[in-house]
């Protein structure tokens, strides 16, 4: 197995390849992010109904951040919405990205997960969205903080409101299963590549096919400390992968106006409830995270 340096793993083997598909539809996105700015209660920070519609605009973003004609941009963003788990071959996810990146360095070398990966060996298809997430996150909280001594201030609300929206947009690819595993759409074949076989869109168009119930996401803890929580998320979500797989007809059945099986519809309401209530807990995470940023001297401190 070749080694590849790490520039080349951070910047030219993500050229390489990217997944075909979105991610919940934008439809979808918009639903959950609506449904948790509901959820959510950030005690001195109250969101005005129009702000709420800015972060759910914002929640579809991502998605439009790589296009083919940006190709650097593209390069960098699009493994930020996936992670093929089943390529890390049980190793832990270290807690910073350039950690992460030494990992799949290690990978490379030692020829690990060959059986998976593309047949040059690039580790680069793996993905990085528990890292995106929660720097996504930190990012919100650094904003927040600012907010907490200046809560009036129109510009940083909008920066806020921006980056609430990046957050929900990971929080809920996160939530999707196939966002989590190199079967993400159709088992892969013997050499990794996907046979593209339609699933994933059907499950990103699922919330927006199926009648969901209202939501309680009852009383929730903060996400603290911070990574271990998104990996145990990250986990829960591949550990549905199989049922994905396993309710496959149902899904094409739903496509083709056949009828819903009420084991999708108990799928649909459960990655809803998931992807409201992780949503909700991450935007609440990063307000309490932000009351122990220090802000430097010549930050303005009055609104
Ligand atoms: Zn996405």
């Amino acid at each position: 197995m070749r080694f590849l340096p790490i520039g080349l793993v951070v910047l030219v083997g993500m050229l390489g390849w990217v997944p075909a598909t979105l991610a919940w539809s934008s439809k979808g996105h918009r639903l959950i992010t609506s449904a948790a700015l509901d959820a959510v209660n950030l005690e001195g920070l109250a969101w005005s109904k129009s702000e709420q519609v800015t972060i759910a605009n914002a929640s579809v973003q991502p998605d439009l951040m790589r296009p083919r004609g940006l190709p650097q941009l593209r390069a960098v963003e699009a493994p930020r919405h996936y992670l093929n788990l089943e390529l890390l071959e049980g190793k832990a996810l270290p807690e910073e990205r350039w950690q992460y990146i030494n990992l799949l360095n290690r990978i490379a070398r030692a020829g690990d997960g060959k059986s998976l990966l593309r047949p040059d060996g690039d580790v680069t298809q793996i993905g990085t969205l528990p890292y995106a997430l929660v720097e996504s996150t930190q990012r919100l909280a650094a904003i927040f903080a600012q907010l907490r001594v200046r809560p009036r201030d129109r510009e940083l609300r909008i920066m806020a409101a921006h980056q609430a929206g990046f957050v929900a947009h990971y929080a809920q690819d996160l939530c999707q299963p196939l966002h989590t595993t190199v079967h993400h759409d159709g088992r892969a074949r013997r050499d990794g590549s996907s046979p593209h076989t339609g699933i994933h869109r059907q499950v990103d168009s699922l919330l927006q096919s199926v009648p969901l119930e209202a939501l309680d996401i009852g009383d929730r803890q903060p996400l603290k400390p911070l990574f271990p929580a998104v990996v145990r998320a990250f986990r829960e979500s591949h550990s549905q992968v199989d049922r994905v797989y396993d309710l496959a007809d149902e899904l094409a059945d739903l496509q083709e106006n056949d009828g819903l099986d009420s084991e999708l519809l108990k799928l649909a309401q459960e990655r809803y409830l998931q992807s409201v209530s992780f949503t909700a807990d991450l935007i609440h995470t990063a307000w309490l995270l932000s009351s122990s940023v220090d802000l430097p001297d010549w930050v303005p401190q009055v609104d």
